[in-house]
């Protein structure tokens, strides 16, 4: 399963198709648990959604963290993302000794 960490401009390179001088990189976690830069548009190819889409959920993941380094609970940021951009956002329940994380859509996530 491959979820998104964040898009930001400290790479310049898919690492998907192999394109330089991109503007921003999607890093993404894939299957083996390594974190890969992708282009905006591999990236949302491989998590099965539009490029808005992708934008959208990124920015959902940037506001979960902020909140969360600010110090709110999971339950508050679940409320606050659901007003803020309307789409499903739901805590998965951690196993032992594992911190919460916080599911937004199908591949954005946020370990508490
Ligand atoms: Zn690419």
């Amino acid at each position: 399963m491959k979820t998104l960490i964040e898009i930001n401009d400290e790479h310049d390179t898919c690492e998907c198709c192999g394109k330089t001088g991109l503007k921003r990189v999607a890093w993404i976690r894939i299957e083996d648990g390594t974190v890969v830069p992708f282009g905006v548009c591999c990236a949302a190819s491989v998590l099965g959604v539009s490029k808005a889409g992708l934008s959208t959920k990124a920015r959902a993941v940037a506001l979960a963290k902020k909140w969360r380094d600010a110090g709110h609970p999971a339950g508050v940021i679940v409320k606050g993302l659901w007003n803020q951009f309307g789409f499903p956002v739901a805590v998965d329940e951690s196993a032992p000794g594992r911190p919460e994380t916080i599911r937004i859509g199908s591949f954005g996530r946020v370990e508490m």
